[in-house]
């Protein structure tokens, strides 16, 4: 069974509490009677959050491979797990005005974002844009990259994230799927799908490999 989702109640502070509508509440409390597994998810509404930038105000769906940036050593690879621990070695940056964000900013988009339901966009202005279902069953789908920072940063995942590659050159796959599925909340197996299906369509090796990174 896949960990296909980390509960948005792990984000409940008492900062995004205070800005929760009653609606939200109301859909905690529908979510919070049924036990959340990966089919219930999937059946409800998926909603996921569109992230608000705190520099230009622009909404978008936070991507481990393509809104964060890793520093790497001379040779083109990943520095140590200790020396992104350390900090400084890895950010999150807007993929609108190109800002890098300090974990303080991450957390002003996180409250700030909109959580539209699958299939939907956030326009500018923070309105939903798309056809939004009718349906009483919401589920939420979330990752690490939207947690507090008490849980998560950027610095720790980018250390989990070297881990994980180290642990793959060593031929243990296994740290790479748990990262998929317990930091991206994606299953391994999708993105393998989609990887062979971006090269199909593009008739070339794709460049930018989980190895590059
Ligand atoms: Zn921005």
């Amino acid at each position: 069974m896949l960990n296909f989702e980390l509960r948005i109640k792990k984000m409940d502070t008492q900062e995004t509490q205070k800005q929760k509508t009653e609606d939200t509440k109301r859909k905690d409390q529908t979510s919070q009677q049924q036990p959340g597994t990966a089919e219930q998810t999937v059946a409800g509404d998926m909603e996921e959050l569109w992230v608000c930038c705190p520099f230009c105000g622009g909404y978008h769906l936070p991507d481990w491979f393509s809104n964060v940036e890793l520093d790497k050593n001379k040779e083109g690879h990943l520095l140590s797990p200790d020396e992104y621990e350390a900090g400084g070695h890895a950010r999150y940056v807007c993929p609108a005005c190109k800002k890098p964000w300090t974990e303080k900013d991450r957390w002003r988009a996180v409250t700030n974002g909109k959580w539209p339901p699958a299939g939907c966009m956030v326009g500018k202005n923070g309105r939903i844009i798309g056809k939004v279902p009718i349906t009483t069953n919401f589920s939420f789908r979330g990752h690490a990259m939207i947690l507090p920072t008490e849980h998560m940063t950027i610095n720790r995942m980018a250390k989990k994230w070297a881990e994980v590659i180290l642990a793959k050159k060593m031929g243990d796959i296994g740290p790479l799927q748990d990262f998929y599925n317990s930091y991206l909340a994606k299953p391994f197996e999708e993105r393998e799908k989609e990887t062979s299906e971006r090269r199909r369509r593009n008739g070339q090796e794709l460049k930018r490999s989980a190895e590059e990174k």
